[in-house]
C-alpha cells in the first residue's frame, strides 16, 4: 500500500465518482471512511447506514483495496429527532457497540462542531461521554474541525476536550491548517492535514512540517474526498519532492496505521 487516505467519505465517491475504486487501486491507496450523511431524516436510520458502510468495506477489502470505516455522528449530520432526546438513544448506542466489535470498524468519527450550535455541542459531548464509559482502548476517535471561523471553532473544540483527558491519546484533531496547528501541537494531539481545494495546500503542510519537523511523526495527511476525488491530494501521492521517500511514508500512511492500530499484514493476509 503507497498511502492510506485516513479521511474520505467513501460511500459518496462511489456513487458520485465512478473512477473512485480504480483509482485508489491503480495508485496503491487504501483509506478509511468517516461516518457524514446529510440525507439522514431520523437516528433510527444510523444502524442501517453504519451497516452500509461496513458492507462497503468488506467488499472492497476483499477485493484488494484494504477500506476501514469510523461510526459516529457528524455535526451537519444530526436528524431532527436526535433534538428532542435526552441522551443518546439505545439503537444508536447499541449500533455503535456492534460495529466497534469489527476489526474493520476503527472508532469514531466523525465528531466535532462545525457551526457551533448548542445542538452540536449536546451530542457531541454526548459521543464523548459514551467513549469515555465504552470505546475500547484500540479504538480512536476522529474530530473535525471546520472552514468557517476556524481558528476560533478549533478553539472552542480544545477548551471543549478539557472535560474528556482520558481520551486525549485516542483523538486525532483533523483539517488542521498552518494557522491552527500551533494549537493542536499545544495540546499534544495527533493532527491531520487534509489536502484539498479550500482546506490545506501541499505548501501548507511542508509549512507545518518545515516549523516542527519532528511532528512528521504524528500527522497524518487525507483528501476528506466526499462528492470527488481530491486532485491536491492525488497529486501529492505522486509527486512531493519536498519530503524524502521516509517521510513521505510515514505522513502517507504509517503514521495513520501506528494511530490507528492497524496492522495491514493481518488485513493483507485475509
Ligand atoms: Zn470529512
Amino acid at each position: 500500500m503507497k498511502a492510506l487516505d485516513s479521511h474520505c467519505h467513501a460511500d459518496m465517491l462511489s456513487k458520485l465518482s465512478p473512477d473512485f475504486i480504480e483509482t485508489y487501486r491503480t495508485k496503491q491507496i487504501g483509506g478509511i471512511t468517516w461516518s457524514y450523511n446529510e440525507q439522514i431524516v431520523s437516528f433510527k436510520h444510523y444502524p442501517d447506514y453504519w451497516d452500509e458502510l461496513q458492507t462497503l468495506c468488506e467488499g472492497w477489502t476483499q477485493n484488494g483495496v484494504i477500506f476501514f470505516y469510523l461510526v459516529g455522528i457528524h455535526p451537519r449530520s444530526i436528524p431532527p429527532d436526535l433534538k428532542g432526546v435526552r441522551k443518546l438513544p439505545p439503537e444508536i448506542t447499541d449500533a455503535i457497540m456492534k460495529h466497534t466489535e469489527n476489526p474493520l470498524c476503527l472508532g469514531f468519527g466523525e465528531l466535532g462542531m462545525d457551526s457551533g450550535t448548542l445542538e452540536e455541542e449536546k451530542i457531541f459531548r454526548w459521543q464523548l461521554e459514551w467513549a469515555e464509559d465504552h470505546l475500547p482502548k484500540t479504538k480512536r476517535i476522529g474530530i473535525h474541525t471546520p472552514r468557517q471561523n476556524k481558528e476560533a471553532m478549533t478553539e472552542r473544540l480544545l477548551r471543549l476536550l478539557e472535560d474528556y483527558r482520558p481520551l486525549h491519546p485516542f483523538i486525532l484533531i483533523d483539517h488542521v491548517t498552518p494557522a491552527t496547528y500551533d494549537m493542536v501541537y499545544g495540546e499534544g494531539y495527533v493532527a491531520g492535514v487534509t489536502l484539498q481545494q479550500g482546506k490545506s495546500s501541499p505548501e501548507d503542510l511542508i509549512k507545518i512540517i518545515e516549523k516542527y519537523p519532528k511532528m512528521v511523526k504524528a500527522i497524518l495527511v487525507n483528501s476528506d474526498g466526499a462528492k470527488e476525488l481530491s486532485q491536491p491530494y492525488l497529486e501529492w501521492i505522486d509527486k512531493h519532492e519536498a519530503f524524502d521517500e521516509e517521510q513521505f511514508k510515514l505522513l502517507a500512511v504509517s503514521n495513520a496505521l501506528t494511530f490507528f492500530n492497524v496492522s495491514l499484514e493481518e488485513e493483507e493476509s485475509k
